[in-house]
């Protein structure tokens, strides 16, 4: 499968929908771990990339990349700002000169987006953060990949892995983020980075699945 910077930039407008049906929810759960406030600063982000959707399709897949981290860094407050906008950065430089991606290049993307989230945030898997639900995504479409699955059982797995990653958070004692300092380290409660991760990689691959009827 083909995926094309019209392609990305469609993905980024059912995000946006999608976070912002979300906003009950999440902030609930950012007001039982953290200052609730990742709603807020994630929808602000979405907002802003809904905005640009005319630029963002126009760009090749690199060049569009990287304008969605440089307004994420902007636009989005908090922690999640500079690690979605780094992320991005890292994505754009992964897909460099490329015009649009095709699966392996999206698989690339994703690993180079978990990758440098993990360095700047000094988080790895198992610390009750959005990593959660990015890592088990970007190594289970890995796994697909070389196993030679066809490109729905990729997209298929790669859903549920960051579905079950975010909800593997929830006995997680947080190791960084804001609930790493409460006494119960967020124990019980879902890490509202790793849902909204979660339904963001849930969009992604709704959406190819719809584009290549599968
Ligand atoms: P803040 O914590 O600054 O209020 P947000 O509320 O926007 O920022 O985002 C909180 C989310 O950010 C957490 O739920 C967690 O998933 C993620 N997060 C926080 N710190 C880190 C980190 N060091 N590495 C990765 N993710 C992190
Ligand atoms: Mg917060």
């Amino acid at each position: 499968m083909i995926i094309t910077s019209e392609d990305y930039t469609a993905y980024l407008n059912r995000a946006a929908v999608k976070i912002s049906e979300n906003r009950e929810y999440v902030t609930e759960l950012d007001a039982a771990t953290g200052d609730g406030d990742h709603w807020v600063n994630l929808n602000m982000g979405f907002e802003a990339l809904t905005e640009s959707g005319e630029e963002l399709k126009a760009l090749p897949i690199c060049e569009t990349l990287k304008r969605i981290g440089m307004i994420m860094m902007s636009r989005i407050g908090g922690s999640s700002g500079i690690l979605y906008g780094g992320a991005y950065l890292a994505a754009a430089r992964a897909a460099a000169g490329r015009e649009m991606l095709d699966m392996e290049g999206l698989c690339l993307v994703l690993t180079a987006m978990v990758e440098d989230m993990m360095s700047r945030g000094k988080a790895e898997p198992g610390f009750k953060t959005m990593i959660d639900s990015l890592y088990p995504a970007a190594e289970a479409f890995r796994l697909a990949l070389e196993a030679g699955e066809d490109d729905k059982t990729i997209l298929e797995r790669v859903k549920k892995a960051a579905e079950e990653g975010a909800e593997s958070t929830r006995q997680m004692e947080a190791r960084k983020g804001r609930a790493s300092y409460m006494i119960s380290k967020g124990t019980g409660h879902l890490d509202p980075g790793a849902v909204t991760m979660s339904l963001q990689i849930g969009c992604l691959c709704d959406y190819l699945m719809e584009k290549g009827g599968l």
